[in-house]
């Protein structure tokens, strides 16, 4: 980030000083937190002290009263810290100056508080008649829509998404939550992608009194239903809800003239999944695990919302050119039964579902939630970590299904972190309760980013990305004391005597063994091969695991 070139004093008092700063010009990227160091003029520089802030605001407490006090703030992102900006000097206040300060506000106190007794009693005489008057009264459609808002187990006045189909005129809710704009302040430049339902363009919005801005714009094609309309629309009504730093803005709607538009802020580094496959190994560890905390942060958001996104994936986040991920597509029309376009959606009782990316219970019996949305996630890792890989590669959908029901998963990719390859596996428990929620991911994240060194030990396996499926039914290895034990307890007792008789007897030598040995041994049966050359990887990748952090 740049430098914070400009620090406000917003307050003191003889011990304390409460200060502002804007946010640097130039971010380049999401502000993490702000380091204020300060000193005491008098004294030298390396007296200085520090304290952290994650908002642009500090209270520097513990000062010497009348003494000038020297301060300068710089801004942290994932890429490291900024520049100091310029020194600022800032005086706490004298005893006298104190002193004199209360007794000028004296009269100013006393006003207040009486005044402010009396407005909370005219508030709560209020509060009491409108009580009276609203149990009086049959509920209308107005407080039945408020209701969404305050619904639940939430605190009231806390926000939550409402289903735009919950309308009986669809585009009602466009019209609550999508600010129409005139086609005069668009101006279309080029086209950029295709859409469910139209050309993607990239474009330029002027509105008055506003500065120009990029943006996309999503058409839809002349020639549509009244149901595409509402389709399309749909995702307007949805994206329109949502306020937040990682997830894609809504600017407005063009529905007034042909052809209806969805205008967003623009992403200049398009969809996620083809920017990692497009810059392969060009990021630090750092930069990957920052993008994947916006992610998190964005899911947290919706969550909060209780918004299930449903298809959670690195092709429907894009990221901007300060490397920001945003969570986009609240489209609905992919799930939908009549659309054969893309195979990635396969067709499912009740509706299409993304396989590689969905957990089993909502494959199963359609068990969608903020959980679902967590094992996703979990994918999500897996395609950042590996700059954009088709997670299990050329697996037939069939037989990913097949494996995760036999608790296979994803093994590391290339250059993953163990901490980040375990949070993944975490994601993808089949009991959905024992998944992280995204507040835990995204402060696991942020742990990870505030001590890299965490992120240094890797599964030494990892080195080819086209590793076998991990599985994660093979009890740990270590919990037996024998080669036998462990045979009996990945149910291959029935070869303890071969074993014995190649001297494979020891685990040191079993950890190393090929899949000619294992035929040197006479297993004959391909299952039975399969299943000791995976539970012999997995003794392997425990014990490099075990001997890198011992390291
Ligand atoms: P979608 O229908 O949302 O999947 O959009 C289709 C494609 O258009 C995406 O894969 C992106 O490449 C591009 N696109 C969509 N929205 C934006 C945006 N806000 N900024 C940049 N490119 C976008």
């Amino acid at each position: 980030p740049s430098a914070v070139s400009i620090i406000h004093q917003v307050s003191r008092t003889p011990n304390s000083i409460t200060l502002s700063w804007s946010q640097p010009d130039q971010p380049n990227g999401l502000i993490l937190d702000y380091e204020l160091q300060y000193y005491e003029k008098n004294l030298a520089e390396w007296n200085s002290s520090v304290v952290r802030s994650q908002t642009n605001t500090a209270v520097i407490r513990g000062l010497k009263p009348g003494a000038i006090y020297v301060f300068q703030v710089r801004a942290r992102t994932v890429a490291g810290f900024g520049r100091f900006g310029g020194k600022m000097y800032f005086q706490t206040m004298t005893e006298e100056e104190y002193k004199s300060s209360i007794h000028e506000k004296l009269p100013l106190i006393i006003g207040s508080a009486a005044a402010g007794v009396v407005f909370i009693i005219a508030i709560a005489v209020f509060i009491i008649v409108c009580n009276r008057r609203s149990s009086e009264r049959p509920e209308s459609e107005y407080t039945d829509k408020l209701q969404h808002y305050t619904s639940g187990h939430m605190s009231p006045g806390m926000k939550i998404y409402i289903d735009p189909f919950t309308y009986e005129d669809p585009n009602e809710a466009v019209r609550e939550f999508a600010k129409e704009i005139d086609i005069s302040c668009v101006k279309i430049e080029q086209v950029i992608g295709a859409g469910e339902f139209g050309e993607v363009c990239s474009g330029n919005l002027r509105q008055p009194g506003k500065r120009e801005i990029l943006v996309a714009i999503k058409t839809l094609k002349a020639g549509y239903t009244e149901r595409q309309r509402r389709d399309f629309l749909s995702e307007a009504s949805i994206m329109g809800q949502f306020d937040h730093p990682n997830i894609i803005h809504l600017e407005g709607v063009v529905t007034k003239s042909s052809p209806v538009m969805i205008i967003t802020e623009f992403m200049e580094n398009g969809s996620l999944d083809s920017f990692l496959r497009q810059n392969d190994g060009q990021f630090t560890v750092i930069q990957l695990v920052g993008m994947l905390r916006g992610i998190a942060a964005g899911m947290k958001y919706l969550c909060d919302m209780n918004y299930v996104h449903r298809d959670l994936a690195a092709r429907n986040i894009l990221v901007n050119s300060n490397l920001v991920c945003k969570v986009s597509d609240f489209g609905l029309s992919r799930f939908l039964e009549d659309d054969t376009s893309d195979p990635t959606y396969t067709s499912a009782l009740g509706g299409k579902i993304p396989i590689r990316w969905t957990a089993p219970e909502a494959i199963q019996y359609r068990k969608f939630t903020s959980s679902s949305d967590g094992w996703s996630y979990g994918i999500v890792m897996w395609e950042v970590m590996s700059y954009g890989e088709r997670p299990y590669w050329d697996m037939s959908n069939q037989d990913v299904i097949n494996a995760i029901e036999q608790d296979y998963r994803l093994p590391p990719p290339m250059d993953c972190p163990s901490a980040l390859h375990q949070l993944m596996l975490d994601c993808w428990q089949k009991d959905r309760n024992n998944r992280p929620k995204f507040s835990q991911i995204v402060s696991t994240l942020d742990k990870m980013i505030r001590n890299p060194n965490s992120l240094k030990a890797m599964t030494p396996l990892s080195s080819s990305v086209h590793l076998p499926l991990l599985d994660r039914s093979t009890p740990d290895f270590s919990s037996f004391s024998t080669v036998d034990e462990w045979l009996d307890a990945i149910k291959m007792g029935q070869y303890k005597e071969n074993f014995a008789n190649e001297d494979f007897a020891s685990f040191d030598v079993v950890s190393q063994m090929t899949m000619d040995d294992i035929l040197r041994v006479g297993v004959t049966l391909a299952g039975h091969q399969k299943k000791i050359l995976n539970s012999v990887q997995s003794m392997r990748a425990q014990m490099n695991q075990i001997t890198s952090v011992e390291v």
